[in-house]
Protein backbone atom coordinates (compact mmCIF):
# COMPACT_ATOMS: atom_id res chain seq x y z
CA UNK A 1 0.00 0.00 0.00
CA UNK A 2 1.90 3.14 -0.83
CA UNK A 3 2.49 5.42 2.19
CA UNK A 4 0.76 8.84 0.44
CA UNK A 5 -3.17 7.35 0.87
CA UNK A 6 -2.20 6.43 4.35
CA UNK A 7 -3.67 9.48 7.12
CA UNK A 8 -0.96 9.91 9.36
CA UNK A 9 -1.61 10.18 13.04
CA UNK A 10 1.36 9.45 14.70
CA UNK A 11 5.14 8.73 14.50
CA UNK A 12 7.59 6.58 16.50
CA UNK A 13 10.94 5.27 16.26
CA UNK A 14 12.15 1.61 16.55
CA UNK A 15 14.58 1.48 19.57
CA UNK A 16 15.10 -2.11 19.78
CA UNK A 17 14.15 -5.29 17.67
CA UNK A 18 14.33 -8.71 18.88
CA UNK A 19 13.85 -11.38 15.71
CA UNK A 20 10.38 -10.16 15.12
CA UNK A 21 9.17 -8.11 17.18
CA UNK A 22 9.95 -4.26 17.78
CA UNK A 23 9.53 -1.88 20.86
CA UNK A 24 8.32 1.92 19.42
CA UNK A 25 8.40 4.83 21.62
CA UNK A 26 6.75 7.88 20.96
CA UNK A 27 3.06 6.42 20.35
CA UNK A 28 1.14 8.27 22.70
CA UNK A 29 -2.03 7.26 21.85
CA UNK A 30 -1.44 3.63 20.83
CA UNK A 31 -4.01 0.79 21.61
CA UNK A 32 -3.71 -3.26 21.08
CA UNK A 33 -4.79 -4.44 17.86
CA UNK A 34 -3.58 -0.80 16.09
CA UNK A 35 -1.66 -1.02 12.53
CA UNK A 36 1.57 0.39 11.82
CA UNK A 37 3.31 0.76 8.55
CA UNK A 38 7.08 1.21 8.61
CA UNK A 39 8.50 0.46 4.93
CA UNK A 40 5.53 0.09 2.15
CA UNK A 41 6.29 -3.68 2.39
CA UNK A 42 6.94 -3.54 6.42
CA UNK A 43 3.74 -3.63 8.73
CA UNK A 44 3.16 -3.94 12.23
CA UNK A 45 0.65 -4.45 14.75
CA UNK A 46 0.65 -3.34 18.60
CA UNK A 47 0.29 -6.08 20.90
CA UNK A 48 1.31 -4.89 24.32
CA UNK A 49 2.58 -1.37 25.42
CA UNK A 50 3.56 -0.10 28.84
CA UNK A 51 4.64 3.93 29.88
CA UNK A 52 7.86 3.86 28.04
CA UNK A 53 7.33 1.81 24.28
CA UNK A 54 4.41 -0.33 22.37
CA UNK A 55 5.57 -3.59 21.80
CA UNK A 56 4.97 -4.46 17.62
CA UNK A 57 4.91 -7.67 15.92
CA UNK A 58 6.14 -7.12 12.79
CA UNK A 59 5.00 -8.15 9.39
CA UNK A 60 5.72 -8.34 5.94
CA UNK A 61 9.17 -7.28 4.91
CA UNK A 62 10.62 -7.39 8.35
CA UNK A 63 14.14 -7.18 7.48
CA UNK A 64 13.37 -3.85 6.49
CA UNK A 65 12.78 -2.45 9.79
CA UNK A 66 15.90 -1.08 11.53
CA UNK A 67 16.67 0.64 14.83
CA UNK A 68 15.92 3.71 14.37
CA UNK A 69 13.16 3.09 11.37
CA UNK A 70 10.17 5.65 11.46
CA UNK A 71 6.72 3.76 12.47
CA UNK A 72 3.28 5.99 11.10
CA UNK A 73 0.17 5.55 12.46
CA UNK A 74 -2.92 5.82 11.57
CA UNK A 75 -4.53 4.91 15.10
CA UNK A 76 -6.74 2.62 13.48
CA UNK A 77 -7.40 -1.44 14.54
CA UNK A 78 -5.71 -3.75 11.64
CA UNK A 79 -8.42 -3.85 8.88
CA UNK A 80 -7.64 -6.58 6.04
CA UNK A 81 -9.16 -5.73 2.56
CA UNK A 82 -11.40 -8.05 1.30
CA UNK A 83 -13.81 -9.06 -2.16
CA UNK A 84 -14.60 -11.38 -4.57
CA UNK A 85 -11.19 -10.56 -6.39
CA UNK A 86 -9.80 -12.72 -3.72
CA UNK A 87 -11.23 -16.17 -4.80
CA UNK A 88 -9.06 -18.19 -6.69
CA UNK A 89 -6.10 -16.88 -5.24
CA UNK A 90 -3.34 -17.36 -3.06
CA UNK A 91 -2.33 -14.71 -0.70
CA UNK A 92 -0.30 -14.26 2.49
CA UNK A 93 -1.26 -13.40 5.87
CA UNK A 94 -1.54 -9.47 4.71
CA UNK A 95 -3.61 -10.46 2.04
CA UNK A 96 -1.20 -9.50 -0.44
CA UNK A 97 -0.90 -11.99 -3.58
CA UNK A 98 1.37 -14.43 -3.47
CA UNK A 99 0.69 -16.44 -7.01
CA UNK A 100 2.83 -13.91 -8.96
CA UNK A 101 -0.72 -12.60 -10.27
CA UNK A 102 -2.28 -9.06 -10.37
CA UNK A 103 -2.96 -6.55 -7.39
CA UNK A 104 -6.53 -7.86 -6.31
CA UNK A 105 -8.64 -4.98 -5.86
CA UNK A 106 -10.96 -5.10 -2.63
CA UNK A 107 -14.14 -4.80 -1.88
CA UNK A 108 -14.10 -3.73 1.16
CA UNK A 109 -11.89 -3.56 4.37
CA UNK A 110 -12.69 -5.75 6.89
CA UNK A 111 -11.74 -5.62 10.68
CA UNK A 112 -9.39 -8.08 11.57
CA UNK A 113 -10.12 -8.88 14.91
CA UNK A 114 -14.10 -8.57 14.76
CA UNK A 115 -16.26 -9.47 17.93
CA UNK A 116 -17.64 -12.92 17.07
CA UNK A 117 -21.80 -12.57 16.65
CA UNK A 118 -23.80 -12.94 19.72
CA UNK A 119 -26.37 -15.71 20.62
CA UNK A 120 -29.35 -13.20 19.05
CA UNK A 121 -27.62 -13.04 15.82
CA UNK A 122 -27.19 -16.86 14.82
CA UNK A 123 -29.65 -19.23 14.77
CA UNK A 124 -29.36 -23.60 15.49
CA UNK A 125 -27.66 -25.22 12.89
CA UNK A 126 -29.66 -26.99 10.64
CA UNK A 127 -28.23 -27.46 7.11
CA UNK A 128 -25.90 -30.33 6.07
CA UNK A 129 -22.73 -29.87 5.12
CA UNK A 130 -21.40 -32.54 2.83
CA UNK A 131 -17.73 -33.12 2.86
CA UNK A 132 -17.97 -36.16 -0.11
CA UNK A 133 -16.57 -38.85 2.48
CA UNK A 134 -19.35 -41.65 2.90
CA UNK A 135 -17.89 -42.59 6.69
CA UNK A 136 -18.51 -38.62 7.69
CA UNK A 137 -21.57 -37.86 6.30
CA UNK A 138 -23.58 -40.80 7.31
CA UNK A 139 -22.27 -41.51 10.92
CA UNK A 140 -20.88 -37.64 12.14
CA UNK A 141 -23.16 -35.64 10.01
CA UNK A 142 -21.68 -32.28 10.02
CA UNK A 143 -23.51 -29.11 9.95
CA UNK A 144 -22.80 -25.57 8.11
CA UNK A 145 -21.46 -23.28 10.53
CA UNK A 146 -20.29 -26.33 12.33
CA UNK A 147 -16.79 -26.27 13.76
CA UNK A 148 -15.30 -30.17 13.64
CA UNK A 149 -11.86 -30.72 14.96
CA UNK A 150 -9.60 -32.84 12.88
CA UNK A 151 -7.47 -34.19 15.39
CA UNK A 152 -4.66 -36.74 15.17
CA UNK A 153 -0.92 -38.05 14.79
CA UNK A 154 1.42 -37.09 11.96
CA UNK A 155 1.16 -38.02 9.06
CA UNK A 156 -2.35 -39.87 8.95
CA UNK A 157 -4.41 -38.17 6.46
CA UNK A 158 -6.11 -34.90 8.12
CA UNK A 159 -5.12 -32.69 5.16
CA UNK A 160 -6.63 -35.55 2.87
CA UNK A 161 -10.01 -35.29 4.51
CA UNK A 162 -10.07 -31.22 4.90
CA UNK A 163 -9.13 -30.95 0.92
CA UNK A 164 -11.76 -33.50 0.03
CA UNK A 165 -14.45 -31.51 1.74
CA UNK A 166 -13.04 -28.66 -0.28
CA UNK A 167 -13.48 -30.67 -3.38
CA UNK A 168 -16.71 -31.89 -2.97
CA UNK A 169 -17.94 -28.52 -2.55
CA UNK A 170 -17.65 -27.95 -6.28
CA UNK A 171 -20.74 -26.44 -7.45
CA UNK A 172 -22.60 -25.84 -4.17
CA UNK A 173 -22.13 -22.42 -3.97
CA UNK A 174 -19.57 -22.22 -1.09
CA UNK A 175 -16.76 -20.45 -0.49
CA UNK A 176 -14.06 -22.56 0.84
CA UNK A 177 -10.75 -20.78 2.61
CA UNK A 178 -7.60 -22.85 3.12
CA UNK A 179 -5.26 -21.18 5.62
CA UNK A 180 -2.00 -23.06 5.82
CA UNK A 181 -0.11 -22.23 9.22
CA UNK A 182 3.55 -23.15 9.68
CA UNK A 183 3.86 -25.84 7.40
CA UNK A 184 6.56 -26.76 4.84
CA UNK A 185 6.41 -25.06 1.51
CA UNK A 186 5.99 -28.56 -0.05
CA UNK A 187 2.71 -29.59 1.52
CA UNK A 188 1.24 -25.77 0.68
CA UNK A 189 2.46 -26.97 -3.11
CA UNK A 190 0.47 -30.10 -2.98
CA UNK A 191 -2.52 -29.24 -1.63
CA UNK A 192 -2.88 -26.13 -4.05
CA UNK A 193 -1.88 -28.62 -6.80
CA UNK A 194 -4.84 -30.85 -5.97
CA UNK A 195 -7.47 -27.98 -5.40
CA UNK A 196 -6.00 -26.60 -8.97
CA UNK A 197 -5.83 -29.87 -10.80
CA UNK A 198 -9.47 -30.92 -10.03
CA UNK A 199 -10.76 -27.22 -10.47
CA UNK A 200 -11.32 -26.10 -7.04
CA UNK A 201 -9.10 -23.17 -7.05
CA UNK A 202 -11.64 -21.30 -8.82
CA UNK A 203 -13.68 -21.03 -5.76
CA UNK A 204 -11.14 -20.86 -2.92
CA UNK A 205 -8.54 -18.65 -1.20
CA UNK A 206 -5.44 -19.91 0.04
CA UNK A 207 -4.27 -17.87 3.04
CA UNK A 208 -0.69 -19.24 3.47
CA UNK A 209 1.76 -18.67 6.29
CA UNK A 210 4.53 -21.42 5.77
CA UNK A 211 7.20 -22.19 8.38
CA UNK A 212 9.37 -20.26 6.53
CA UNK A 213 8.05 -16.51 7.62
CA UNK A 214 7.86 -14.40 10.63
CA UNK A 215 6.02 -16.03 13.48
CA UNK A 216 4.09 -12.71 13.78
CA UNK A 217 2.43 -13.78 9.77
CA UNK A 218 1.95 -17.52 11.10
CA UNK A 219 0.23 -15.81 14.25
CA UNK A 220 -2.47 -13.78 11.79
CA UNK A 221 -3.25 -15.47 9.41
CA UNK A 222 -6.37 -17.73 10.40
CA UNK A 223 -7.23 -14.20 11.50
CA UNK A 224 -7.10 -13.42 8.23
CA UNK A 225 -8.74 -16.26 6.61
CA UNK A 226 -11.85 -15.56 9.42
CA UNK A 227 -11.99 -12.09 8.29
CA UNK A 228 -11.74 -12.83 4.56
CA UNK A 229 -14.48 -15.39 5.32
CA UNK A 230 -16.43 -13.09 7.39
CA UNK A 231 -17.08 -10.98 4.34
CA UNK A 232 -19.24 -13.35 2.30
CA UNK A 233 -20.82 -14.65 4.47
CA UNK A 234 -21.88 -10.94 5.74
CA UNK A 235 -23.22 -11.18 2.14
CA UNK A 236 -25.45 -14.07 2.79
CA UNK A 237 -22.93 -16.72 1.27
CA UNK A 238 -21.52 -20.29 3.15
CA UNK A 239 -18.05 -20.54 4.10
CA UNK A 240 -15.94 -23.51 5.21
CA UNK A 241 -12.40 -22.50 6.30
CA UNK A 242 -9.42 -25.31 6.49
CA UNK A 243 -7.09 -24.13 9.64
CA UNK A 244 -4.14 -26.75 8.75
CA UNK A 245 -2.81 -26.78 11.70
CA UNK A 246 -3.26 -25.01 14.97
CA UNK A 247 -0.67 -26.32 16.50
CA UNK A 248 1.82 -24.48 14.58
CA UNK A 249 -0.21 -21.71 15.09
CA UNK A 250 0.35 -22.13 19.06
CA UNK A 251 3.83 -22.64 18.54
CA UNK A 252 4.53 -19.41 16.57
CA UNK A 253 2.35 -17.42 19.36
CA UNK A 254 4.28 -19.17 22.09
CA UNK A 255 7.26 -18.08 19.99
CA UNK A 256 6.16 -14.54 20.36
CA UNK A 257 5.03 -14.54 23.57
CA UNK A 258 8.65 -15.83 24.74
CA UNK A 259 10.16 -12.77 22.82
CA UNK A 260 7.75 -10.21 24.13
CA UNK A 261 8.49 -11.80 28.04
CA UNK A 262 5.24 -12.84 28.54
CA UNK A 263 5.51 -15.50 31.82
CA UNK A 264 5.17 -18.63 30.57
CA UNK A 265 2.52 -21.44 31.66
CA UNK A 266 2.19 -25.06 30.93
CA UNK A 267 3.99 -26.11 28.12
CA UNK A 268 5.34 -22.69 28.11
CA UNK A 269 2.06 -21.84 26.66
CA UNK A 270 1.23 -18.06 27.66
CA UNK A 271 -2.14 -18.11 29.61
CA UNK A 272 -3.77 -16.45 27.11
CA UNK A 273 -3.33 -19.49 24.99
CA UNK A 274 -7.20 -20.85 25.52
CA UNK A 275 -8.36 -17.29 24.02
CA UNK A 276 -6.45 -16.88 21.14
CA UNK A 277 -7.89 -20.12 19.72
CA UNK A 278 -11.89 -19.84 21.56
CA UNK A 279 -11.79 -16.35 19.92
CA UNK A 280 -11.26 -18.14 16.80
CA UNK A 281 -13.91 -20.85 16.88
CA UNK A 282 -15.99 -18.26 18.11
CA UNK A 283 -16.51 -16.11 14.71
CA UNK A 284 -18.27 -19.90 13.07
CA UNK A 285 -22.00 -19.99 12.88
CA UNK A 286 -25.15 -19.64 11.24
CA UNK A 287 -26.73 -16.16 10.71
CA UNK A 288 -30.00 -15.52 11.55
CA UNK A 289 -32.15 -14.79 8.23
CA UNK A 290 -32.14 -10.89 8.88
CA UNK A 291 -28.66 -11.05 8.88
CA UNK A 292 -28.80 -12.50 5.64
CA UNK A 293 -28.32 -16.01 6.54
CA UNK A 294 -24.79 -17.04 5.46
CA UNK A 295 -22.92 -19.41 7.57
CA UNK A 296 -18.87 -20.11 8.62
CA UNK A 297 -18.08 -23.84 8.35
CA UNK A 298 -15.01 -24.59 10.64
CA UNK A 299 -12.13 -27.56 10.48
CA UNK A 300 -9.04 -26.60 12.43
CA UNK A 301 -6.51 -29.05 12.31
CA UNK A 302 -4.69 -30.15 15.29
CA UNK A 303 -1.50 -32.13 15.55
CA UNK A 304 -1.06 -34.61 18.33
CA UNK A 305 1.85 -36.55 19.62
CA UNK A 306 1.77 -40.45 19.45
CA UNK A 307 -2.55 -40.36 19.99
CA UNK A 308 -2.13 -37.94 23.17
CA UNK A 309 -5.42 -36.10 23.14
CA UNK A 310 -4.90 -34.75 26.27
CA UNK A 311 -2.02 -32.45 25.36
CA UNK A 312 -2.45 -28.85 26.07
CA UNK A 313 -3.93 -27.45 22.88
CA UNK A 314 -5.50 -30.42 21.38
CA UNK A 315 -7.49 -30.94 24.66
CA UNK A 316 -8.11 -27.16 24.95
CA UNK A 317 -9.20 -27.50 21.32
CA UNK A 318 -11.89 -30.76 21.76
CA UNK A 319 -13.19 -28.24 24.14
CA UNK A 320 -14.22 -25.61 22.22
CA UNK A 321 -15.12 -27.58 18.99
CA UNK A 322 -18.31 -29.06 18.14
CA UNK A 323 -17.10 -32.34 17.21
CA UNK A 324 -14.08 -34.06 16.09
CA UNK A 325 -12.56 -36.65 13.56
CA UNK A 326 -10.14 -38.71 15.31
CA UNK A 327 -7.72 -39.57 12.76
CA UNK A 328 -5.91 -42.98 14.04
CA UNK A 329 -2.40 -44.37 13.44
CA UNK A 330 -2.74 -47.53 14.04
CA UNK A 331 -5.63 -48.09 11.07
CA UNK A 332 -3.65 -45.47 8.98
CA UNK A 333 -1.05 -47.95 9.11
CA UNK A 334 -3.57 -50.93 8.66
CA UNK A 335 -4.28 -49.84 5.81
CA UNK A 336 -7.57 -48.22 5.97
CA UNK A 337 -8.34 -45.52 4.35
CA UNK A 338 -9.36 -42.66 5.67
CA UNK A 339 -8.16 -44.08 9.08
CA UNK A 340 -10.95 -42.59 10.76
CA UNK A 341 -11.11 -44.03 14.40
CA UNK A 342 -15.36 -43.93 14.53
CA UNK A 343 -15.29 -44.50 18.32
CA UNK A 344 -13.70 -41.74 18.97
CA UNK A 345 -15.09 -39.25 16.59
CA UNK A 346 -18.19 -37.53 17.29
CA UNK A 347 -20.35 -34.44 16.20
CA UNK A 348 -22.10 -32.78 18.44
CA UNK A 349 -24.59 -31.46 16.17
CA UNK A 350 -25.71 -34.81 15.42
CA UNK A 351 -28.21 -36.30 12.86
CA UNK A 352 -30.71 -33.61 12.71
CA UNK A 353 -28.98 -32.01 9.73
CA UNK A 354 -28.88 -35.42 7.71
CA UNK A 355 -31.66 -35.66 5.24
CA UNK A 356 -34.47 -37.91 6.28
CA UNK A 357 -32.91 -40.40 4.06
CA UNK A 358 -29.80 -39.78 5.07
CA UNK A 359 -31.37 -40.26 8.70
CA UNK A 360 -33.17 -43.57 8.23
CA UNK A 361 -29.67 -45.45 6.43
CA UNK A 362 -27.51 -44.48 8.55
CA UNK A 363 -28.97 -45.38 11.78
CA UNK A 364 -27.32 -47.75 13.80
CA UNK A 365 -24.31 -47.39 11.30
CA UNK A 366 -21.55 -46.46 13.17
CA UNK A 367 -22.34 -48.94 15.67
CA UNK A 368 -22.69 -52.14 13.57
CA UNK A 369 -18.94 -50.78 12.53
CA UNK A 370 -17.29 -50.38 15.97
CA UNK A 371 -19.33 -53.81 17.12
CA UNK A 372 -17.50 -55.24 13.67
CA UNK A 373 -14.02 -53.85 14.68
CA UNK A 374 -14.34 -55.77 18.17
CA UNK A 375 -15.38 -58.37 17.30
CA UNK A 376 -12.68 -58.59 14.47
CA UNK A 377 -10.07 -58.17 17.31
CA UNK A 378 -12.00 -61.39 19.39
CA UNK A 379 -11.27 -63.36 16.19
CA UNK A 380 -7.62 -63.01 16.10
CA UNK A 381 -7.40 -64.68 18.91
CA UNK A 382 -9.21 -67.70 18.10
CA UNK A 383 -7.49 -70.10 15.66
CA UNK A 384 -10.72 -71.07 13.56
CA UNK A 385 -13.39 -68.63 12.80
CA UNK A 386 -16.61 -71.13 12.73
CA UNK A 387 -19.32 -70.70 9.27
CA UNK A 388 -21.77 -68.57 11.96
CA UNK A 389 -18.96 -66.45 13.07
CA UNK A 390 -18.44 -65.13 9.53
CA UNK A 391 -22.07 -65.34 8.43
CA UNK A 392 -21.79 -62.62 11.42
CA UNK A 393 -18.55 -60.51 10.07
CA UNK A 394 -19.93 -60.61 6.66
CA UNK A 395 -21.87 -57.32 6.73
CA UNK A 396 -19.32 -55.73 8.77
CA UNK A 397 -16.82 -56.62 5.97
CA UNK A 398 -18.70 -55.18 3.78
CA UNK A 399 -19.56 -51.66 5.60
CA UNK A 400 -15.89 -51.65 6.42
CA UNK A 401 -15.14 -51.76 2.35
CA UNK A 402 -17.93 -49.32 1.64
CA UNK A 403 -16.21 -46.88 3.89
CA UNK A 404 -12.67 -47.04 2.38
CA UNK A 405 -12.01 -44.20 0.19
CA UNK A 406 -9.03 -43.26 -1.73
CA UNK A 407 -8.02 -39.47 -1.06
CA UNK A 408 -9.35 -36.79 -3.33
CA UNK A 409 -12.04 -38.53 -4.67
CA UNK A 410 -14.97 -37.76 -3.06
CA UNK A 411 -18.57 -39.36 -3.48
CA UNK A 412 -21.70 -37.28 -4.45
CA UNK A 413 -24.39 -37.69 -2.47
CA UNK A 414 -26.09 -39.95 -5.13
CA UNK A 415 -23.39 -42.34 -4.90
CA UNK A 416 -23.65 -42.68 -1.60
CA UNK A 417 -27.16 -42.91 -1.14
CA UNK A 418 -26.87 -45.88 -3.43
CA UNK A 419 -24.34 -47.82 -1.52
CA UNK A 420 -26.48 -47.64 1.98
CA UNK A 421 -29.42 -48.78 0.18
CA UNK A 422 -27.18 -51.48 -1.48
CA UNK A 423 -25.95 -52.19 2.46
CA UNK A 424 -29.19 -52.18 3.51
CA UNK A 425 -30.94 -54.20 1.39
CA UNK A 426 -27.95 -56.93 1.62
CA UNK A 427 -27.51 -56.66 -1.35
CA UNK A 428 -23.77 -56.95 -1.78
CA UNK A 429 -23.39 -59.83 0.83
CA UNK A 430 -22.56 -62.03 -2.68
CA UNK A 431 -20.18 -59.60 -3.82
CA UNK A 432 -16.58 -60.75 -3.18
CA UNK A 433 -13.88 -57.95 -1.83
CA UNK A 434 -12.54 -57.76 -5.85
CA UNK A 435 -16.48 -57.12 -6.71
CA UNK A 436 -16.85 -54.48 -4.48
CA UNK A 437 -13.69 -52.61 -5.68
CA UNK A 438 -15.22 -52.88 -8.50
CA UNK A 439 -19.12 -52.02 -7.90
CA UNK A 440 -17.82 -48.58 -5.73
CA UNK A 441 -15.96 -47.70 -9.04
CA UNK A 442 -18.02 -48.46 -11.97
CA UNK A 443 -21.83 -49.33 -10.78
CA UNK A 444 -22.88 -46.19 -10.06
CA UNK A 445 -22.14 -45.35 -14.26
CA UNK A 446 -23.55 -48.73 -15.16
CA UNK A 447 -26.88 -47.32 -12.87
CA UNK A 448 -26.46 -43.96 -14.78
CA UNK A 449 -26.82 -45.61 -18.15
CA UNK A 450 -29.44 -48.10 -17.22
CA UNK A 451 -31.77 -46.22 -14.92
CA UNK A 452 -31.32 -42.75 -15.10
CA UNK A 453 -34.76 -42.07 -13.28
CA UNK A 454 -33.84 -43.97 -10.20
CA UNK A 455 -30.22 -41.70 -9.83
CA UNK A 456 -32.98 -38.81 -10.19
CA UNK A 457 -34.13 -40.12 -7.19
CA UNK A 458 -31.52 -40.75 -5.23
CA UNK A 459 -29.43 -37.51 -6.12
CA UNK A 460 -32.86 -35.77 -4.96
CA UNK A 461 -32.50 -37.84 -1.50
CA UNK A 462 -35.88 -39.14 -2.24
CA UNK A 463 -36.98 -42.52 -0.52
CA UNK A 464 -36.82 -45.35 -3.05
CA UNK A 465 -40.30 -47.07 -3.73
CA UNK A 466 -40.46 -51.03 -3.46
CA UNK A 467 -40.58 -50.60 -7.02
CA UNK A 468 -37.21 -48.83 -7.03
CA UNK A 469 -35.69 -51.17 -4.99
CA UNK A 470 -36.90 -54.34 -6.83
CA UNK A 471 -35.10 -52.63 -10.01
CA UNK A 472 -31.57 -51.85 -8.25
CA UNK A 473 -31.74 -55.17 -7.00
CA UNK A 474 -31.99 -56.64 -11.15
CA UNK A 475 -29.24 -53.93 -12.18
CA UNK A 476 -27.08 -54.89 -9.69
CA UNK A 477 -27.67 -59.02 -10.14
CA UNK A 478 -26.63 -57.91 -13.70
CA UNK A 479 -23.49 -56.06 -12.93
CA UNK A 480 -22.53 -58.21 -10.73
CA UNK A 481 -22.85 -61.55 -13.38
CA UNK A 482 -21.14 -58.55 -15.93
CA UNK A 483 -18.44 -58.11 -13.34
CA UNK A 484 -17.93 -62.24 -12.53
CA UNK A 485 -17.94 -62.78 -16.19
CA UNK A 486 -15.12 -60.30 -16.64
CA UNK A 487 -13.10 -61.63 -13.58
P1 LIG B 1 0.85 -34.16 8.25
O1 LIG B 1 0.91 -34.54 9.67
O2 LIG B 1 2.17 -34.20 7.56
O3 LIG B 1 0.09 -32.91 8.02
P2 LIG B 1 -1.55 -35.44 7.46
O4 LIG B 1 -2.07 -36.08 8.69
O5 LIG B 1 -2.16 -34.17 7.03
O6 LIG B 1 0.01 -35.32 7.53
P3 LIG B 1 -1.90 -36.27 4.75
O7 LIG B 1 -0.81 -35.40 4.23
O8 LIG B 1 -3.31 -35.88 4.45
O9 LIG B 1 -1.72 -36.52 6.30
O10 LIG B 1 -1.77 -37.77 4.23
C1 LIG B 1 -0.61 -38.54 4.44
C2 LIG B 1 -0.43 -39.50 3.30
O11 LIG B 1 -1.48 -40.43 3.26
C3 LIG B 1 -0.44 -38.79 1.94
O12 LIG B 1 0.58 -39.34 1.15
C4 LIG B 1 -1.80 -39.12 1.35
O13 LIG B 1 -1.75 -39.22 -0.03
C5 LIG B 1 -2.11 -40.46 2.01
N1 LIG B 1 -3.57 -40.58 2.22
C6 LIG B 1 -4.31 -39.92 3.13
N2 LIG B 1 -5.62 -40.25 3.04
C7 LIG B 1 -5.70 -41.15 2.04
C8 LIG B 1 -6.78 -41.89 1.44
N3 LIG B 1 -8.04 -41.76 1.86
N4 LIG B 1 -6.48 -42.73 0.44
C9 LIG B 1 -5.23 -42.87 -0.01
N5 LIG B 1 -4.17 -42.21 0.51
C10 LIG B 1 -4.38 -41.37 1.51
MG1 LIG C 1 -1.45 -32.27 6.99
Amino acid sequence: MALDRIQIREVGEVREIRKDIAKVTGLGRCMNGEMLDFTPHARGMVVGFDEQAADVVLLGRVEDVRVGSRALSRLEPFSMPAGDGYLGRIVNALALPLDGGPEIGPDAFVPLFREAPGVLDRVPISRVFETGILSIDSTIPIGRGQRELIIGDRMTGKTTIAVDAILNQRGKDVVCIYCCIGRAYSSLRRVVETLKFRGALDYTIVVAATGSVCSGEQYLAPYTAAALGEHFMDAGRDVFIVFDDLTKHAWAYRQMSLLLERPPGRECYPGDIFYLHSQLMERAGQMTPELGGGSMTFFPIVDTLQGDVTGFIPSNLISMTDGQIYMDTTLFNSGFRPAIDLSLSVSRIGNKVQTPVMRRLSAMLRLEYVQYHEMLKKTRFTAAVSDDQRERLRPGEVLTQLFTQDGNSPYPIATQLCFLYALRERLLDKFGTAHIQRFKHEFINFLRQHSPDLIGVLEHQGELTPDHKAHLAECLDRFYEQTVGDL
